[in-house]
C-alpha cells in the first residue's frame, strides 16, 4: 500500500542535559518519512519549506526513496523553526521557540500520484490543514492515522473534533488523552475517545509504552528499557511512522497486525532518541530493526505456571 505523509518538515535546536545543536532537520513528517523509508515504503511527503531549506536535506530524504514532489518550497519564505530544552528527566521539555514562518500560509498540495494512498498519516499540524489533505485525496483512503496535541486542543478544539471524527487510528499521550477526554482512566479516556470517531486509539506513555484500544481489546507495549537516551525529539513521530509503514508494507489493517505494528513503530523509536535529532534514524538498517524487534519479544514474552498446593 502507498503512504502519504503531511506533517512539518523543520529546523530544529535542541538542548538536552548532553548537549545542544544548532538547526539541524527536524519536522514530524522528516521523522516520519525516515522511519517509513527504513522498511522501503511507498512513501510520500507533503509540506512546505523556505528558500533556506538546504536541497541537501531534500536530497537526503530523496535518496532514501522518499517521495518529496509534494514538499512545496516557498523560496522568499522561512522554514518552519522549533526549538526545546529538556529537563533533567528526558521526559519533558520546554518550547523556546516556534517560527511557524511558511507553515502560517501552508495550503498542502498533493502530488496526483500520491492522490490514491490507501493510508494516510496526518502528522501533528493545524487540523484544518490535515483536514484540507483528506479533502483533495481522490476516494477515502482505507486507513486515516492521526497525530495531534494538546495546543490544538486549547487553539482549535472544533476543527480538531471534526478531524477526530474522521479518523480511524488517533496517535496521542496520555495526558492529552486525558484532556480531550476530561477522563483520568486511561481505559475510559479510550472509550470516550472512541465515541468522537476513531475505532483505534493509541495511548502513547513515553518511557512507559504505549496502549492500543479496539473495539473492548486492550494491548499494551512497553517501551524498551535503554541504556543510554539522548535526544527524545521525534520519538512519537518515528513511533507513527513505524507503526504505519508497517501496516502499508503488509497491506494488512487488523487489530492483530496493529499489534505488530505498534512494536516495529517502537523499535524504531528506540533508535531516534540514541542521538540528535534524525542522525540515529537515518543509520537505521533492516538488521538493527530485527535486533531491536528481538529484544521486544525476549522482554514481554513469558509463561507463568500457577503452583497452589
Ligand atoms: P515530537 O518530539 O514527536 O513531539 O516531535 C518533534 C518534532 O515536531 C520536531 O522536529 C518539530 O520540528 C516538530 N514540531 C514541533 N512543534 C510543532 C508544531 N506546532 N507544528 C508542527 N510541527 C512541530
Amino acid at each position: 500500500m502507498k503512504l502519504l505523509v503531511v506533517g512539518s518538515v523543520a529546523f530544529d535546536a535542541i538542548e538536552t542535559p548532553f548537549g545542544k545543536t544548532d538547526k539541524i532537520l527536524g519536522g514530524a513528517a522528516t521523522f516520519i518519512g525516515l522511519a517509513a523509508s527504513v522498511l522501503k515504503t511507498d512513501v510520500s511527503l507533503v509540506s512546505v519549506v523556505g528558500g533556506d531549506f538546504p536541497q541537501s536535506y531534500l536530497d537526503l530524504l530523496e535518496s532514501r526513496g522518499i517521495k518529496t514532489q509534494g514538499i512545496e518550497m516557498v523560496r522568499e519564505g522561512k522554514t518552519f523553526f522549533w526549538s526545546g530544552r529538556y529537563h533533567n528527566d528526558l521526559n519533558t521539555r520546554d518550547t523556546l521557540v516556534t517560527e511557524v514562518n511558511v507553515m502560517a500560509d501552508f495550503d498542502p498540495k498533493v502530488p496526483d500520484a500520491a492522490k490514491d494512498a490507501e493510508i494516510l498519516m496526518l502528522g501533528n499540524l493545524h487540523p484544518s490543514i490535515q483536514l484540507s489533505v483528506l479533502e483533495k485525496m481522490q476516494k477515502r483512503p482505507q486507513l486515516v492515522i492521526l497525530d495531534t496535541m494538546n495546543f490544538w486542543m486549547d487553539t482549535a478544539l472544533d476543527t480538531l473534533l471534526e478531524m477526530i471524527n474522521k479518523t480511524d487510528v488517533i496517535t496521542i499521550n496520555d495526558e492529552e488523552a486525558r484532556q480531550l477526554s476530561g477522563e483520568y482512566s486511561l481505559v475510559k479516556a479510550a472509550q470516550k475517545i472512541h465515541t468522537m470517531g476513531p475505532t483505534y486509539v493509541i495511548i502513547k506513555k513515553g518511557e512507559h509504552g504505549a496502549l492500543l484500544f479496539h473495539e473492548g481489546k486492550i494491548f499494551a507495549i512497553p517501551a524498551l528499557p535503554l541504556e543510554d537516551v539522548f535526544d527524545p525529539t521525534g520519538a512519537g513521530d518515528t513511533f507513527a511512522g513505524g507503526f504505519a509503514a508497517h501496516l502499508a508494507k503488509t497491506s494488512d489493517l487488523s487489530f492483530e497486525n496493529m499489534k505488530s505494528a505498534l512494536i516495529v513503530g517502537s523499535a524504531m523509536a528506540s533508535y531516534t532518541v540514541e542521538e540528535f535529532g534524525t542522525e540515529r534514524l537515518q543509520k537505521v538498517t533492516a538488521e538493527d530493526l530485527r535486533t531491536r524487534v528481538a529484544a521486544f519479544k525476549q522482554l514481554t514474552t513469558f509463561e507463568v505456571d500457577l503452583y497452589f498446593d
